[in-house]
């Protein structure tokens, strides 16, 4: 599995760095893992051919995450001209989701005669799938239901097991999403502020012994983190980054 981190900014931009979105290519497969409001621009700033990507799977619908689903949408019916199906899996309403997010950005395209399949697949606790070759297992995490239900989740392919938390504050739930996972991709959006949506590296750290996984890359920083603590033991992500494993 060959993960590119095209997208590792919080919502803001923070940093000028894009919102999330992992490339990740499993064999022959791509899918992405989470897309963005910026990520179209992303794509084409790193090349991505887009018809290639069979998945787009999704942590939770806000706009940082989800937000670049409607222009990717368009691309591939009028720009790419895509033919061959497409996979949107996400949290429970991941369909009525992206129906929403689609006349919300371009209003009228929900009912666009799509030149390509669409098959809409809930991933949630209890129902994994395989998406893209890949197994996915998801985990709930504590971030906002709002935008919700908020998923992580672990992808597993040829013996490796890639794990992200996505958007979460601290919750139990990330001892096994990292259990034996070989690279735990987590947020990190504080530095030492506790918040009620977000992990900052002092919680993560004060829990540190009970993640059992030997690398943890910090993503999602906001402008405590970045602001440049080199001390910290643990990797931090940056736009283009690629985790092999
Ligand atoms: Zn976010
Ligand atoms: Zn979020």
């Amino acid at each position: 599995m060959k993960v590119t981190i095209l997208g590792s900014g919080d919502a803001f931009g923070t940093g000028g760095r894009f919102n999330t979105c992992l490339h990740v290519e499993a064999g022959a497969e791509r899918m992405l893992l989470d897309c963005g409001a910026s990520s179209m621009v992303a794509l084409n700033q790193a090349g991505v051919e887009r018809n290639g990507l069979s998945t787009l799977l999704f942590t939770h619908f806000h706009g940082d995450h989800f937000g670049g689903l409607p222009a990717f949408l368009l691309d591939a019916q009028f720009v790419s001209r895509r033919t061959h199906p497409l996979t949107i899996a996400g949290p429970s309403g991941i369909e009525h989701r992206a129906l929403h997010a689609l006349e919300a950005d371009f209003p009228g395209s929900s009912a666009n005669p799509w030149r390509f399949p669409i098959a809409y697949v809930e991933v949630t606790p209890e129902q994994p799938a395989r998406l893209s070759g890949i197994d996915v297992s998801a985990f709930p995490m504590v971030h906002d239901e709002r935008a919700g239900p908020c998923q992580g989740y672990r992808l597993s392919f040829d013996g490796k097991v890639f794990a992200f938390s996505g958007d979460t504050a601290w919750t139990d739930t990330l001892i096994p999403l990292a259990a034996g996972a070989d690279v735990l991709l987590v947020e990190c959006y504080a530095y030492d502020i506790k918040l009620a949506n977000h992990l900052d590296y002092k919680t993560l750290a004060a829990h540190r012994a009970e993640l059992e996984t030997a690398r943890i890359v910090l993503t999602h920083m906001g402008m405590s983190m970045l602001a440049g603590r080199d001390d910290l033991p643990e990797e931090r992500v940056h736009d283009g980054m690629i985790i092999e494993l």
